[in-house]
């Protein structure tokens, strides 16, 4: 299993079992600059997450990239059938699970917030009160976030533990959850995007705001990109389904279909703008542009560097728009020039054999609703309150004072007072009753209440298995209601954040050092990247619950 690149005879070994890997698998070209390593290990790991990139997308608009996504999925190793085993499809706990190698049951990073029972509050998954933000640009910061809900240890974190030499580590996203989830606990550049559209770190992870980003950030500042119209790359008749699409939701003082100028009726920025480029390809183009300009001399030590960027444009848009629409298909586009760019720089940076790429997402989306009712099918938008409600009425004969048994709830998670769940616990006819009452509600179909997912065991039952992979305890709600399928807490657009395979189900790519590509039709998990970029660099995650893909590493 290890790769012994380092002499001569292990360059010989790797470069045949490229080749032949090439010939057996796929008719793919050879990589560009398909030079044998001269390495043991990466001199630096690229870990990419596209929000929201659905596993699907690859075959179905795949037709429309040439560049970074064309090469990583026809010259990498790529596993098609890639999914997240559990129930909570959500950023943070993707981003998180690509991280650490380990499911929200272990790492607690189990939804993008919850309630936590101690302050009385719903929590966001970064959020930490302790901490400050440390703005770029001079710009003012204002959000708290850091790592310390996280209960293990990423890849990231690992590499600077155990490297011989302290690895360089930087990671770009318009979200905290996601810039966080993918490297852990530090980074000598941690990046993420404040709603209001400054740049920012925080205290968690730097001081002082670094000069060098805080000019990078004054001279590309976001309100500068006020009046760029998003139009389309492709000519029309490159999309596919209709511009127009049932259900799709625009951009606020947007329209529906293409273009989308980047405007706002006063005629200058405000946070309204801000917003709206959050949900245009510019904030990918932006996020490209920092890890290209920030990883200058990453790789080029003794050591494994990591760089860490995920792209968040596609799920904003994705959310609105839906996963049939142009505007959907045309962030892919775009963003697969934009990866085309940075493999281009690594390559003539640090030479295509001698990085690795691991590319993956933290969930899917499901179809907008009103798109499968249009044909006839079961699907549907429940309100938070009509679960509420049933569940109240239904717990009023066993209540003791007229308070509401529900402390915080959102329509599928449900956290009880104290007082009520201790009731719940020693009355098992309020426990029925409460149960029955709330799978009556529309659109859901399963109730699991948290202390018998603590204790229970799947068996082949692949959504109760996706349950009990999402639960940590003291921190999951005490009431977990699953939905129907193709049914969601959302009042427009579309959502995720379900055990069904169009959220589970997300590409899971490797390329570039120690890697044989392939089309690899076994299962795999994103919790897969972590173990195998830590078997490429010989590192030891001590809670990782994926495999190394040993398949498609050169032996
Ligand atoms: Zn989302």
């Amino acid at each position: 299993m290890k790769i012994r690149a380092n002499t001569q005879w292990g360059t010989l070994v790797l470069t045949l079992a490229m080749g032949l890997g090439l010939a057996a698998q796929t008719s793919a070209p050879v990589p560009r600059q398909a030079v044998a390593p001269k390495r043991t290990t990466p001199a630096l790991v690229v870990m990419i997450v596209i929000d929201q990139f659905r596993g699907d997308y690859v075959q179905l608009y795949g037709k429309q990239w040439t560049k970074g996504l064309h090469r990583i999925f026809t010259n990498g190793a790529y596993f098609p059938l890639g999914a997240y085993p559990y129930s909570g499809t959500v950023t943070c706990a993707g981003h998180t699970t690509i991280g650490t190698g380990a499911y929200p049951r272990t790492h607690g990073m189990i939804g993008n917030a919850w309630f936590d029972r101690e302050s009385k509050k719903s929590t966001a998954c970064t959020a930490d009160a302790t901490v400050n933000s440390v703005p770029f640009g001079g710009l003012p910061g204002v959000e708290h976030h850091g790592p310390k809900w996280l209960q293990t240890t990423t890849f990231a974190d690992e590499l600077r533990i155990q490297s011989a030499t302290a690895p360089r580590i930087a990671s770009f996203s318009l979200k905290a959850r996601s810039s966080i989830g993918m490297v852990g606990h530090a980074g000598d550049l941690v990046v993420w995007e404040e709603d209001s559209g400054t740049w920012a770190t925080s205290s968690a992870f730097a001081g002082s705001a670094r000069p060098d980003v805080d000019a990078y950030a004054k001279a590309h500042a976001v309100y500068a990109q006020y009046g760029r119209v998003w139009d389309r790359l492709m000519p029309v008749s490159a999309y596919l389904f209709n511009d127009d699409g049932v259900g799709e939701v625009k951009n606020d003082g947007g329209a529906i279909t293409f273009p989308h100028p980047q405007t706002r009726p006063e005629g200058k920025p405000d946070q309204t703008f801000a917003l709206n480029w959050e949900r245009s390809p510019f904030a990918d183009e932006a996020l490209a542009d920092m890890a290209i300009t920030f990883s200058e001399g990453f790789g080029k030590g003794a050591g494994t560097d990591m760089l860490a960027v995920s792209f968040s444009a596609l799920d904003f848009v994705g959310h609105r728009y839906g996963p049939k629409s142009h505007e959907v298909q045309d962030v892919l586009a775009r963003l697969d020039l934009q990866l085309g760019k940075l493999f281009d720089t690594l390559d003539r940076r640090l030479g295509a054999a001698n990085y690795v790429v691991a590319l993956s997402a933290d969930h899917g989306i499901a179809p907008i609703p009103e798109q499968i009712t249009a044909i006839g099918l079961d699907a549907g938008r429940l309100t938070a309150a009509s679960v509420h409600t049933r569940i109240t009425d239904a717990f009023k004969p066993f209540a003791t004072d007229a308070t509401s048994p529900i402390a915080s709830g959102n329509g599928s998670d449900i956290y009880f007072t104290p007082a009520a769940m201790a009731i719940l616990r020693s009355t098992p006819a309020a426990r029925h009753a409460v149960t029955d009452a709330a799978l009556t509600a529309p659109g859901i179909a399963r109730a699991y209440w948290g202390d018998d997912l603590a204790m229970a065991s799947a068996g082949d039952d692949a959504i109760k298995r996706a349950a009990i992979l999402s639960y940590s305890p003291g921190r999951s709600a005490d009431l977990q209601l699953i939905l129907k399928q193709y049914w969601m807490v959302s009042s427009t657009g579309t959502t995720h954040g379900t055990p069904y395979a169009y959220d589970q189900r997300v590409p899971v790519a490797l390329m570039g050092f120690g890697i044989r590509p392939g089309q690899y039709l076994t299962s795999a998990s994103p919790a897969d990247l972590a173990p195998t970029l830590a078997l490429l660099t010989g590192i030891i995650l001590p809670r990782a619950e994926g495999r190394p893909l040993t398949e498609a590493v050169v032996r």
